[in-house]
């Protein structure tokens, strides 16, 4: 279980993408931060954004890679925005097991928004890897 004064761990899935030792759909890097496809995407054009930094949560990040994180989501907002098509955009970010954080590396998520376009349930249902390429194609395209 994941607490809030929980030490980083160096095994977690977002620290193993970081290293290369796992495979994800890029979109953006610079040196303080990564982009890239949420597997289980809540709504088409879900997207993740980590700071390189090692910070389990909004806690214990260092505002220097708090102000990165928050360069990058822009950046990548502003693709997404173009990429879906989108009058909307949801930004999230959860804190702890309680507030429903499923990986202890903290990272922002981009939701595209269409009226009448319900989420689907948060970190559930893989998408088609193929549809994931697609959608980041476009995305990638509107940086
Ligand atoms: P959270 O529950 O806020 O910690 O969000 C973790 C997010 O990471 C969820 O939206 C998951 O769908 C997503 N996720 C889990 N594993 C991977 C992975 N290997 N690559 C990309 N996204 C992932």
């Amino acid at each position: 279980m994941i607490k809030l004064d929980d030490a980083y761990h160096t095994d977690n899935i977002f620290a193993k993408i970081l290293r290369g030792e796992l495979p994800s759909i890029r979109l953006y890097e610079d040196a303080e931060t990564l982009s890239f496809m949420d597997i289980m995407p809540q709504v088409p054009g879900h997207v993740l954004v980590i700071p390189k930094t090692p910070a389990t949560n909004i806690l214990t990040l260092p505002e220097p890679a708090g102000a990165a994180l928050i360069r990058t989501v822009q950046i990548m907002s502003r693709a997404v925005q173009v990429a879906m098509d989108a009058p909307g955009l949801l930004i999230a970010q959860l804190n702890g097991s309680a507030a429903g954080q499923t990986v202890p590396h903290i990272h922002m998520h981009i939701l595209p928004r269409h009226d009448g376009l319900e989420l689907a349930f948060h970190a559930r249902e893989p998408a088609d890897p193929s549809e994931l390429e697609e959608i980041a194609k476009k995305i990638r395209a509107a940086l």
